[in-house]
């Protein structure tokens, strides 16, 4: 593309890039301090908070039974059982929905991250009851490779994949290799081990899908995946798990948006945005949560708390964490993940919804209407596609620069033209969403040992978030585990024993 061509498309940057904090400087002067400085905004502030910066924390001037911290598919999920309850919910964003959120390209809506579910998973069913009836994808997915398309890549259409007679060959005899080996029987030895020791035997085609594959959906290369996940994730795709999987345009940002839709017009006081939690603090009978909201910090008394935010920042906000727990919390690895959004307007791609592209700067892409692309009288003006370019996380510092996130986005839109012949073709819009530590990685370890104790709960302190779920990153766990945290509130506010129990089992009960 020449570089006028190029110019005339707009790129557009949204999204937070350090998970933690952004707020008002002048709050967290302290007395005889120094203020921090604007520059770098969230990155500064975030690490402040990682640095243990002390911000005041004024005496409770509100009251509430349950205090939600954070308003992702986790938080909301919580608020939507708690109906009823004395609850309140805090969120740093704007907007509620955390990684699971929906945008729209003049009325047409694309997700910004979580992709999918699948049917009857705790996101589905949750789906269903606030009146989203989630369409099934039907369709396995395809690579595209060497110039080449091939539709389906485990099952049959294995003899087509765009490689020569001896991989195709090598990948039959991992499929079938694989699929003697009894991950559950074996759980905790595979999750001690990296995914790697079980590609070596075959050809380096394979660990290259690996390669796109887990960054994609568990945020990390087959060097540091468990072989739990690789070898479980393998069967599950060769056995066609993926015939399972449910979505509407927008990705999982369809059940977040619903759930405000739904909660806000009775519970909206208590859904508070641009609120940060900076201190939760454990006393006897109570837990103490102050916020930054604009420019006033507010301390609210809590009879339970749940967080339903990452380990990493949880790690640093909520006190008298035992020791090994905040170890175990800091240890939880997250992977950097901007999406890029590219809008043509014209049909491009609707062969397949989630496509392969091994060794691209992305590592697949969704064609975000493909569930409603057959619905009578449904005639798009836009196609969009939406690009997943997770990085490894020495590269984190390419979302703190917005010039670095346009290259970013222009290199993902570079390298899909060159995939065939007919993508060669100038979209009207590419958007690129940042997230900084959006998707804990599924490193050997951390589903059957750090998660364990990362996400003990304390006397009044439930740890939700997808990231005490597993073993991969999944809107399912985070809505399960929320189910389990209410129930834990429901027994700690009526004094009731058995939370810690119910707590533990909810951890045991994580997918595999
Ligand atoms: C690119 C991408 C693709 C994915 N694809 C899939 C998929 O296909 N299927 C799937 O099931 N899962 C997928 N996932 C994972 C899924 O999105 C997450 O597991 C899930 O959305 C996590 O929800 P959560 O509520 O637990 O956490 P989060 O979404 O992280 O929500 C936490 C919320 O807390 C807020 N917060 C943070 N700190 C504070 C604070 N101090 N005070 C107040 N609020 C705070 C955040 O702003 C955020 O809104 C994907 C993730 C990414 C990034």
């Amino acid at each position: 593309m020449s570089h006028t061509r190029r110019d005339f498309i707009r790129y557009v940057v949204v999204g937070s890039i350090a998970s933690g904090c952004p707020i008002d400087h002048a709050l967290m002067a302290e007395p005889g301090g120094r203020s921090p400085s604007v520059e770098g905004e969230q990155f500064a502030v975030c690490h402040q908070v990682r640095d243990g910066h002390s911000f005041p924390k004024p005496d409770a001037t509100k009251k509430a039974g349950i205090v939600i911290v954070g308003g992702g598919a986790a938080g909301l999920s919580a608020a939507y059982f708690l109906r009823g309850k004395d609850w309140m919910l805090l969120e740093k964003e704007e907007h509620f929905g955390g990684n699971a959120y929906e945008e729209q390209y003049e009325g047409q809506i694309f997700g910004t991250g979580s992709a999918y579910g699948y049917r009857g998973d705790a996101g589905d069913l949750l789906a269903k009851e606030i009146g989203l009836d989630l369409p099934l994808v039907a369709m396995p997915d395809p690579m595209i490779d060497n110039g080449k398309y091939a539709p389906d890549i485990w099952r049959t259409g294995i003899n087509d994949l765009p490689y020569s007679k001896d991989v195709i060959a090598s990948f039959k005899k991992y499929r079938d290799d694989i699929m003697k080996i009894d991950f559950k029987k074996n759980a905790e030895q595979l999750d001690g081990e990296p995914f790697t020791k079980y590609l070596e035997p075959y050809a380096p085609e394979i660990k290259r899908l690996w390669d796109a594959y887990g960054p994609s959906n568990w945020g990390a290369v087959s060097e540091e995946t468990s072989a739990l996940i690789g070898v479980a994730d393998s069967q599950f795709l060769i056995e066609g798990l993926d015939d399972e999987r449910v979505i509407l345009p927008g990705g999982l940002g369809c059940i977040t948006h619903k759930l405000v839709e739904v909660l806000e017009p009775k519970y909206g006081e208590r859904m508070l945005s641009d609120a940060t939690v900076v201190a939760v603090v454990p006393d006897q009978d109570e837990v103490r949560v102050t916020y930054v909201q604009g420019d006033k910090v507010t301390t609210v008394a809590a009879k339970a708390v749940l967080m339903c935010i990452p380990k990493h920042i949880t790690s640093r906000i909520v006190a008298a964490l035992p020791s090994d727990q905040k170890q175990a919390m800091r240890r939880t690895r997250y992977a950097p993940y901007p999406i890029v959004n590219i809008i043509f307007d014209k049909p491009i791609y609707r062969k397949g919804y989630d496509n392969w592209c091994p060794g691209k700067t992305f590592t697949d892409f969704i064609v975000a209407d493909w569930t409603i692309r057959n619905n009578p009288g449904y005639q798009p003006k836009y196609n969009i596609l939406t690009f997943y370019t997770p990085l490894r996380e020495s590269e984190r510092s390419t979302l703190l620069n917005e010039d670095d996130c346009k290259t970013l986005a222009g290199r993902v839109l570079k390298d899909f033209q060159g995939l065939r012949p007919e993508f060669n073709v100038d979209p009207v819009e590419v958007r690129l969403y940042r997230r900084g530590h959006p998707m804990f990685m599924a490193v050997p370890g951390q589903f059957t040992k750090n998660r364990m104790i990362a996400s003990r709960p304390m006397d009044r302190i439930f740890f939700g978030n997808s990231d005490s779920g597993g073993p991969e990153s999944l809107t399912s766990e985070a809505v399960r585990i929320s189910h389990a945290g209410v129930e834990w509130a429901n027994l700690v506010l009526a004094g009731k024993p058995g939370a810690a129990d119910l707590a533990r089992k909810a951890l045991t009960e994580a997918v595999y």
